[in-house]
């Protein structure tokens, strides 16, 4: 058999191969990757001779043609992600993990490909509450989690992958597996980076509370589970691998340090990572009903499987350490600044150094625009039609004037704004159990936000039919959910004050504690964001030097407030070194009572304002930021 595997340059890809040589080893092994940050050809040094490598960019159609000429099966690992790098460019997701994949299809389509399978992640279905016994299965409907871009971009693949199969009649298969642990992964990971600090005496860092919990499966595991999918999966179908190891990343570190032979205080507690999810855990009956397959280390052997890879470590210490000096170039969205992106070992986080934009990355989205604009169109047509449907089963919506239901289509029509459409055909007909008689008025927030945020008005009728107007604002949603930041200001290493207005809220029009942030535009990078709210909102003078990523503390996501619907959004604190020339437009501290304005307050007297707020996403950053530890606040 004829095989052609992208991103086998990276972790899991370079495992597969292992694993199918060593089982057939007279199949022809043809490999595409563009060697990013995470990709290695060194992983595939021992089997050079028997594998065909094609440096190449998956979005590169006539590399991939060439490649693909004459190939059984595709398999398609290729993909960006490095979550951490999203903050910065967010881009990248999109051109490699959703564009990639379209050109992998359209090329496989024009050669007649027999099976394309394409191995996608659990994260697709968002996150679990910890603490239940709920499992993902097949049936599990998408919901990425809105600031999670790599999963964003990966279930919008598998939605693609699908396409192909219903509108194009291809053999398509898509796994999602959970994570995925054993040699070859990039030394930035969170076994591998406990390995790599025990052996060089430096702290395991421990994220947050370390309680997020994630179902650990073997490479080999994993790479069995595509073997029996390329022999017996049925096209068309979706299988769930894990092998039934859900865990507390606390007790993977434990089990480590315990293995490894060392003393448990060598564990330190840091703050939170972004985009953190809390748990993630599969059910893979299906997989295993269906096709018979069996992990062969699983959950009983994974002591076992701890140990051989924490062995593959100590023992390929040449394989790791030139990869924790590498340092990763990439450009902004804006293309105006670039950044090398390395490893902080003491946090397990992403650093960023900037510098000046590299001419030659600049190419790199020749023209991943039009096909994208194409699918996504079509794709939000036939959405469109069913919340259309949905929307005018509802009596209120029948009661509305005809303007205002065009005005409601009209935005609906618009990509950037769909998402208020699907907000409004998915709400409840009652508001605090009184019936919404129709929908008055629909307005926009300012423009200046981007995406969307608009305010929609209900006549509503209580049981003494008495009428009167709600309000109800929805946001936009997705990797553009809002995000409200707890901005610190440190001064010679020490953290002194927190900036925040003090401004008249919206919908209540009460003068409350505010957070600075909102909306980040189409296309803007979180970090972009953080950056613009802090100048604007809080009268600041910061620039990307000032930040660096380990200092963006994420602090999780809030529900909605009273009256708004749709968005959670995200709590960072940044904490940045500013001196006195930065804000010295800004009030600082104890008299800002009566006044609106932007205020500085010293972080030793945060007390005072827990007992005098009332704004709940205030409220939140401060305990939050409480919990992460970074310093000690007293709240009484
Ligand atoms: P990785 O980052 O180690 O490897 C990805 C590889 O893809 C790298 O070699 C990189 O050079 C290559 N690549 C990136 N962009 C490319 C492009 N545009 N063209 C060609 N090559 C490109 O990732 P991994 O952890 O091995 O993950 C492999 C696949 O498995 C991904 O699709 C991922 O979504 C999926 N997955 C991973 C896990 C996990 O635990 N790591 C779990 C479930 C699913």
């Amino acid at each position: 058999m004829k095989l052609l595997v992208t991103g086998a340059a990276g972790f899991i890809g370079a495992n597969f191969v292992y694993y199918w040589l060593e089982k057939y080893p007279k199949d022809e092994i043809r490999i595409i990757d563009s060697l990013t940050y995470a990709g290695n050809i060194e992983n595939l040094t021992p089997i050079k001779n028997k594998i065909k490598f094609f440096e190449a960019d998956i979005n590169d159609n006539k590399a991939v043609a060439e490649a693909i000429a004459g190939v059984d099966v595709v398999i398609n690992f290729a993909a960006e992600s490095h979550v951490d790098r999203a903050i910065f460019d967010p881009s990248s997701y999109w051109h490699t993990n959703v564009h990639g994949t379209l050109t992998l299809l359209e090329e496989a389509k024009r050669a007649g490909i027999g099976r394309f399978h394409h191995v996608s992640t659990d994260e697709v279905y968002g996150e679990l509450q910890l603490g239940s016994k709920d499992k993902f299965t097949e049936k599990t409907a998408y919901s990425p989690r809105p600031d999670n871009l790599y999963a964003l971009s990966k279930a919008e693949a598998d939605k693609i992958v699908m396409d192909f199969y219903h509108n194009n009649d291809m053999f398509v298969t898509i796994s999602n597996c959970s994570n995925n642990y054993g040699p070859f992964q990039f030394p930035e990971k969170f076994i591998p980076i406990i390995v790599a600090n025990l052996i060089d005496g430096i702290k395991v860092p421990l994220h947050g509370d370390g309680r997020n919990e994630r179902d650990w499966i073997h490479t080999k595991d994993h790479a069995s589970a595509i073997d029996l999918i390329l022999q017996k999966g049925k096209s068309g179908e979706t299988y769930l691998v894990g092998s039934d190891n859900d865990r507390s990343n606390a007790y993977i570190a434990e089990k480590i340090v315990d293995l490894y032979g060392a003393d448990q205080s060598e564990i330190r507690h840091v703050p939170d990572r972004h985009s953190n999810d809390r748990r993630y855990a599969i059910d893979a009956t299906k997989i295993i009903e269906e096709l018979g397959w069996k992990p062969i280390i699983g959950r009983d052997n994974f002591d076992e499987g701890l140990e051989e890879t924490i062995k593959w470590y100590k023992d390929n210490q040449e394989w790791w350490r030139p990869l924790l000096k590498r340092r990763a170039s990439i450009t902004d969205n804006n293309k105006t600044l670039s950044a090398f992106i390395s490893l902080d070992r003491e946090t397990g986080k992403t650093k960023f150094a900037f510098g000046k934009v590299e001419k030659t990355k600049q190419k790199l989205e020749k023209n991943s625009g039009h096909h994208l604009k194409k699918h996504f169109v079509e794709q939000n047509l036939v959405r469109y039609e069913i919340v259309v449907k949905n929307l005018e089963s509802k009596i209120w919506y029948k009661n509305t004037d005809n303007d205002i239901k065009k005005k409601v289509k009209a935005l609906g029509l618009n990509p950037a704004t769909f998402g208020y459409l699907e907000d409004l055909a998915s709400r409840e007909d009652k508001i605090n159990g009184d019936k919404i008689l129709r929908l008055a008025k629909v307005e926009h927030a300012n423009p200046e936000f981007g995406v969307y945020g608009i305010a929609s008005w209900f006549e509503v009728e209580n049981h003494d039919k008495e009428k009167r107007m709600e309000g109800y604002y929805s946001w936009g949603w997705g990797p553009k959910s809002g995000a409200k930041i707890l901005a610190l200001i440190r001064r010679k290493g020490e953290i002194t004050h927190f900036a925040f207005r003090r401004e008249q809220k919206f919908p209540t029009g009460t003068i409350e504690y505010n957070l600075a942030g909102g909306f980040p535009k189409l296309n803007e990078s979180v970090l972009d964001f953080i950056i613009r709210s802090m100048n604007k909102d809080l009268g600041l003078s910061v620039s990307k030097r000032d930040i660096s990523i380990s200092e963006i503390i994420s602090l999780g996501r809030m529900s909605p407030d009273t009256g708004m619907t749709n968005n959670k959004p995200n709590i960072y604190a940044v904490i940045v070194d500013l001196d006195d020339e930065k804000y010295k437009d800004v009030q600082k501290g104890d008299k800002f009572e009566e006044d609106i304005g932007i205020v500085l307050w010293p972080i030793s007297e945060m007390a005072d304002i827990v007992n005098k707020c009332d704004d709940a996403y205030f409220l939140a950053a401060l305990a939050r930021f409480k919990l992460s530890g970074v310093v000690d606040i007293k709240l009484q």
